[in-house]
This record gives C-alpha cells, sequence and structure tokens, in this order.
C-alpha cells in the first residue's frame, strides 16, 4: 500500500513539477522523474517534518489521527497529502496553522477537503479575513478567501492530547505576527517554532500584522526556556531541525539587532542615518528575502518610530 501511495505521489510530483516549469524539456518520467517538491523527514516516535518550498510542516502520525502544522501553498496541496499518507493510513484529522501569512496556510482548503479541522489562535482568523497595508514591502495584502480560514480558534494557549502525547499550543504575542503559536510536542520533546525562528538567517519582523522584534526575542526565550539539550527544534524556515543551542544563539543576535537600532535611535539618529551607519555589517552573511535594511526598519518601528 505505502508502496502504491508512493508512486502515484512521485508521479503527482512530476506533473506538478511541469506545470511550474513550463519550459521542462519532455522525459520520460519512469526513468528520470522529476524532483519532488515535497520531501519528508523522519524525527522518531511518529513525527515528521515535510520540506519544500514555503515554511516547515511538522506532521504527527499515530492511531488517532494525523496532526499537521502549516500546510505551505494551495499548489502543494495534494502533494502534500499524498507525502502524508506514505506515512501514514489514518486520516488528517487536524491541521494547526503557526500564523496566517500564506506560505503556512495556502493549502487549508485542501486539507479541510479530506476532512481536516483548521485550528489556530483567534488573530490567524481575524487577519486572514482583512484586507491591509503591508508597508514594509509596500504592497497590499488581500483578504484571503473564506475556504482558508481556520474554523476552531483559541485565545490563548490549547492543549491537544493527541497520538499518546501532549501536544501543547502555546500563543506567543506579537512575535511574528500578533497570531502566532508555538508547538511543544512534550513526550517526544520537539518543539515548532513556526517563523519566530529562521534558521540561520535574519528574522521577518511582520510588524504590519501586529509583530515586534521584542515579542520574537520574548517567543524564543519562551521556547528556551521549555527546551533542553535533546529538543529537537523546527523552525518555520532554513533547516529542516536545530536545537535549544542554535536557539540561544539566535536570541543573542536579535538582542544585538534590537540594542543597536535602540541605542541609535535614542541618540537621535534617524532611519536613515542608522540604515547608512550599516550596525549590522557582522550579519551580512545571515541576510535572504530580509535583508540587514529590512530588519533595521522592522526594528525602527518595533521601537515606535515611524516610516
Ligand atoms: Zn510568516
Amino acid at each position: 500500500m505505502k508502496r502504491i501511495l508512493l508512486a502515484s505521489s512521485l508521479l503527482l510530483a512530476a506533473c506538478s513539477q511541469a506545470e511550474i516549469d513550463a519550459n521542462a524539456a519532455p522525459q520520460d518520467a519512469a526513468e528520470a522523474p522529476a524532483k519532488p517538491n515535497i520531501t519528508s523527514q523522519d524525527l522518531g516516535g511518529g513525527i515528521y517534518v515535510l520540506l519544500g518550498p514555503g515554511g516547515n510542516i511538522g506532521v504527527s502520525t499515530g492511531e488517532d489521527g494525523v496532526y499537521v502544522i502549516d500546510d505551505k501553498f494551495a499548489r502543494f496541496g495534494q502533494e502534500i497529502i499524498d507525502v502524508i499518507g506514505t506515512l501514514s493510513d489514518q486520516p488528517i484529522t487536524y491541521v494547526l496553522n503557526t500564523h496566517h501569512h500564506g506560505d503556512h496556510t495556502g493549502a487549508n482548503a485542501e486539507m479541510k477537503a479530506v476532512g481536516a479541522t483548521i485550528m489556530a489562535h483567534e488573530n490567524v482568523r481575524k487577519r486572514m479575513g482583512i484586507t491591509y497595508m503591508n508597508e514594509a514591502f509596500g504592497r497590499q495584502q488581500d483578504a484571503r478567501d473564506a475556504s482558508l480560514w481556520p474554523t476552531l480558534t483559541y485565545s490563548e494557549n490549547m492543549t491537544l492530547w493527541f497520538n499518546g502525547d501532549e501536544v501543547r499550543a502555546i500563543h506567543v504575542p506579537s512575535g511574528h505576527t500578533d497570531g502566532d503559536t508555538i508547538v511543544h510536542f512534550v513526550g517526544a520533546n520537539i518543539m515548532h517554532l513556526g517563523d519566530n525562528f529562521f534558521y540561520n538567517m535574519l528574522p521577518f519582523v511582520d510588524v504590519d500584522s501586529g509583530g515586534s522584534i521584542q515579542g520574537m526575542i520574548a517567543a524564543q526565550q519562551i521556547a528556551y526556556d521549555g527546551a533542553d539539550a535533546e529538543t529537537v527544534i523546527i523552525p518555520g524556515h532554513g533547516a529542516a531541525t536545530t536545537t535549544k543551542a542554535e536557539l540561544g544563539e539566535s536570541i543573542k543576535r536579535l538582542q544585538a539587532i534590537h540594542d543597536r537600532v535602540k541605542a541609535r535611535k535614542d541618540a537621535g539618529e534617524s532611519l536613515a542615518a542608522i540604515t547608512a551607519a550599516d550596525p549590522l555589517a557582522d550579519m551580512t552573511d545571515l541576510e535572504s528575502f530580509i535583508t540587514k535594511d529590512a530588519i533595521i526598519m522592522a526594528t525602527w518601528r518595533s521601537l515606535g518610530g515611524d516610516i
């Protein structure tokens, strides 16, 4: 059964890859299957991380069903479902969105269609329903279709007793956004931090969605305090897994970003002057879609500065 599912998922992967890359040379899929978009990594104890474009997906499998954390983009929905089908014969019971961004909630409708209940902090549902201006990227963010919205929301924390584990959903206010959840599989000793942790990359603090660098530091500290040296930490982006020690390095780095920008702001420097001074010159290697200028601006705004 699993082999058949795997074969069909590879075929589907080949099809969707062909759709994405319209210029790809025709090839015999049986001889040279296209690289799957979505791959899985076994973390033990029935828990997996699914990798590919978009935010990292956590998957808990077991006798109660399948619990999925985040679901990337709609265009990978079927492929995600097929990969999960190779890991478990059970239905997808729950999907938890760590926050509202489209690379973590995109396949919610596909997940609902196979019977999953979508859970999230209440601000996730709220933000998916409104159109707002994203000042950081200078573009309007349109409200998302209601078919994507979570249907089971919580205002603080929530614990699901599932697959023999205590799975804590811990709301951390005003970090990456104002609707963030950290998921902690207490028994398995695994945490999914969503986008409150980008591994080895400058972080994205979405101030336009209620985030702040102070809140992100606090969120990482909550995870750090709940972790031990053996804890497997799944970041939102940048790597499949990482460690408490790496999280500790991230907290120091975020604190340094905060402190350097704050010192200059308190001394009366403008955002333009701070940016020109390149106070994060030692972090150039960590630039990705978030540049040094972008995190300086997000920090400035987190400190109450206007743009
Ligand atoms: Zn995000």
